[in-house]
Formats: C-alpha cells, structure tokens, sequence
C-alpha cells in the first residue's frame, strides 16, 4: 500500500512525496481511512510509530475540504492536547509540514513563556489549536480562546498525561467542547484508568492497536550494570571514552541529577547538554537543536523533557538511574531503536534500585543480561554470579557454550547461556 492508495487530497499528497514518505506506517494505514470516515478513534501506539501523521492527515483534509464553504475569520476547529512543549512543537511541525500546500493555519501553545506572543497569533485566527493543558486551560479561563467551534479533538499520550497529573486540566478541558465533534485519542498503554477516561471522550471508536509497548523491548540491545550509586558517574565516563558514540540520551531521575551528571561529566573533559523543565525554554530548544544536528552528542534528560524528543538516529541510551515506573523504562528506550533500528539500552542499577529492575524485567518478559566485568562493578555483586535464562523472545548471537553471569534476578534457571562480556564495542550501532 502506498499513500496513493488511501484517498488523500492531492496538497496533502505533494506535502508527503516532498517528504519523502513512500509507504504509509501500519498506524497511519489503518487509522486514515477511519478517520476520513469521520469516525472516533482509540489508538493504542507510541511516539515513533508515525501517528503524528495517521492524525494530522485525515485533520488537514477534513479543515481544507470545509473551508471552502467557510467565510469570515478562522475559528479554532481543531485542537490537540498533547503533555510537553517539545511534543506540542514537533506535532506543530508536522501540521506545517503535511499542511504546507493547505491554506490551514495552525499555531502552538505552552507554559513556561510569557502568553503575547501566543495570544497574539491566537487573536489572528488559527484553524488547528496543539495546547499543552496548563497553558490552554489558562488561556480559556482569559476567555482568549473559545473552544466552540471545535470539530475535531485529539488527546495525545493519554498515558503519560494522566502520570503528569494533567487528569484535572483534561476533565475542564472536555467540559467546554462541543459535543458533536471527531474525537481520537492516543496512549500507549492502555491500562484501565486509561480506558475508562477513553470512554468519556469517544463516542462508539474504532480501535487500533500498534505495538504494543513491550515490544520495543526486542529491539533494543539491552545490558545492566550493577554499579553502587557513587560510582555511577565514573562508570558512564569509562564507557563513554572507551567507546565513544554519536549520539547518547541519559535519563536521570531529577532535574538536579540532570544537572549534576553534565558538570561531572564536564570535569572528565566530555561535554553534554542537560534538557529539563528548569531550564528555560530557549535553553532547551538550542540544546535539543544542537543535539539533533549532531553538534553535541550526549544529552541528559528527565523523563518529562524527553518526552517529545523525535531523534531518529540515537545510538544509545542509558539509563543512569532507573526508572520507579517500569512503562517509564520502556519509553526511555524506545528513544533509539526507533523505526526498524536496532538500539542500545544500558542501565545503572544500585543496590536500592534492585526492585525497580525486578519490575522491568517483569513487564518486559526479559531478564536483562547483565555486565559482568567492568571495573565498577558493585562489591556484594562479585560474590554473586548464577548461570541465568535470559528472555525466551530475544535471540543473542553469541556461542551457546558460554554463561552469562547474572545475579540476583527473578526466574533464575541453569540454562546456560552466552557470557555478556563488557567488550571493547558495547554499544556500537551495527
Ligand atoms: P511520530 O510517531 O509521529 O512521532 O513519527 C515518528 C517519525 O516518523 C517522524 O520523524 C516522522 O517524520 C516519521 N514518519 C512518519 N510517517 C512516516 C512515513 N510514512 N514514512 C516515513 N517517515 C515517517
């Protein structure tokens, strides 16, 4: 199948061949042909999957169809509630990208900057509202934006959402919508909170589902380190001159760990950039631009500044703390290994974050293998070394006759296994 086939207006189609998609993704395939029936949608899919697209195709169409009958100012017809400014900016992207030959306006809304410059472009008149909750609700409450008129509403990473606490924002958010309107909603999980507010917002949906979320976990190369906590950062140094990469996301838990890993990094002569919501808004644009242009190569982020970040070559990512969330954990690496990629994951476990990893390997149906032999490798973990299955789904292509030294994990069986060395290449894209 190819775009051709799926009855998207000719602007549309030229904005997409100038983009180079040839093939529509599996979302954007199943979800286009529902949503230009005008059907309501609940889309299981993560970021990385295209379904930016798969909603803002079938948007611009239905917006650039209608206008031709519409006259006077431009209302707001359309808005999507997305969690972080980086993903708000980038689905605003795709919107100016995709729409470039449509006559639809679309502008981007967010906290953490002053409003004029928003309200002002908001006072023009804009066909497509992408809102962060905080900012719009804010906004609404001026009375400089009038949610009336809205057709078609999107809520994006519903998930995530709900874990940043936006459920209040969201519940006055759909109060003031108009109840006749297309309604999609977007998570990648799908757990019963998730459903149940699904079922406020869709009428009777169409369902699709989109790799589910453990399924990253296969293609990613994973390893575990056991590591005390102080030592963590000679760890990341010595991984990241003995191998150097181009590009590295490193997930630390805080804001000020963030912080405190670039300036101890800095002190072994590696320069990175840390992005997180102390930082102001420009600062992390430039950081997440100078990222992506491949002049810096290693960012340190927090969960929720990472949230949006679209890189699509990342070599690497580690995990310097893990995360208490084990969905969180799929997420972070779910950064590289993006479309048919093959990434690498690496992850820094503490002694007081055993359970976290307990709970990763349980959601993921893996036992991560574990590093062995780098030179900080945690006292207790040395005395502890049993021959360990490894996930049944993930193929290594290592020789049968060696054994992974392994501590401490659940499911612990005698299958021998190959021995996870650190080698000199650990985390080298093939
Ligand atoms: P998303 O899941 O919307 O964040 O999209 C992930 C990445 O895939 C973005 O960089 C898009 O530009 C890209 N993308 C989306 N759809 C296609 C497609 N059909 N062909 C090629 N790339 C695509």
């Amino acid at each position: 199948m190819n775009f051709n086939d799926l009855n998207i207006i000719p602007p549309v189609l030229k904005a997409l061949q100038e983009q180079g998609y040839t093939q529509p993704s599996p979302i954007q395939e199943q979800s286009i042909p529902i949503l230009l029936r005008g059907k309501d949608l609940l889309g299981c899919a993560q970021t990385g999957t295209g379904k930016t697209a798969a909603f803002a195709i079938p948007i611009l169409q239905h917006l650039h169809l209608g206008k031709q009958n519409s006259k006077g100012p431009r209302k707001i017809k359309s808005l999507i509630v997305t969690p972080t400014r980086e993903l708000a900016i980038q689905i605003a992207q795709s919107f100016d990208c995709y729409g470039k030959y449509t006559d639809i306006k679309n502008t981007v809304i967010f906290g953490g900057v002053k409003q004029g410059a928003q309200v002002q472009i908001l006072r023009k008149g804009v066909d497509v509202l992408i809102a962060t909750p905080g900012r719009l609700l804010d906004l609404m409450n001026q009375g400089i934006i009038s949610l009336k008129d809205i057709q078609y509403f999107v809520l994006d990473e519903a998930d995530r959402m709900l874990d940043m606490g936006f459920i209040h924002d969201i519940r006055k958010v759909l109060a003031k919508l108009p109840s006749k309107r297309q309604s999609l909603f977007f998570s990648a999980t799908m757990a019963p909170t998730i459903i149940e507010l699904s079922r406020k917002i869709l009428g009777n949906p169409e369902k699709v589902m989109i790799k589910p979320e453990q399924t990253t976990a296969e293609k990613v190369e994973q390893s575990v380190f056991y590591v005390n906590k102080p030592e963590k950062t000679k760890l990341l140094v010595h991984l990241l001159k003995t191998d150097p990469v181009d590009s590295v996301l490193i997930f630390s838990r805080t804001k000020h760990g963030a912080d405190r890993i670039v300036r101890l990094l800095g002190r072994s002569g590696i320069q990175a950039d840390a992005i997180h919501g102390n930082k102001s808004q420009g600062a992390r644009q430039r950081a997440l631009k100078n990222f992506k242009s491949g002049r810096s190569g290693i960012l340190v982020a927090t969960d929720i500044a990472a949230r949006g970040i679209d890189i699509e070559e990342l070599s690497l990512v580690v995990n310097y703390d893990l995360p208490n969330l084990p969905e969180t954990y799929v997420h972070r690496i779910g950064r590289t290994g993006r479309a048919n990629a093959s990434g690498m994951a690496l992850s820094f476990c503490s002694e007081e974050e055993r359970a976290y990893l307990k709970d990763i390997q349980k959601l993921i149906h893996q036992n991560i293998p574990v590093v062995s032999d780098h030179p900080f490798m945690s006292a207790s973990e040395k005395n502890v070394s049993m021959v360990v299955s490894t996930s049944p789904k993930k193929k290594h292509k290592r020789s049968k006759s060696q054994t992974v030294k392994v501590a401490d994990n659940a499911n612990c069986t005698s299958i021998p296994k190959p021995e996870k060395k650190f080698s000199r290449k650990p985390y080298q894209r093939k």
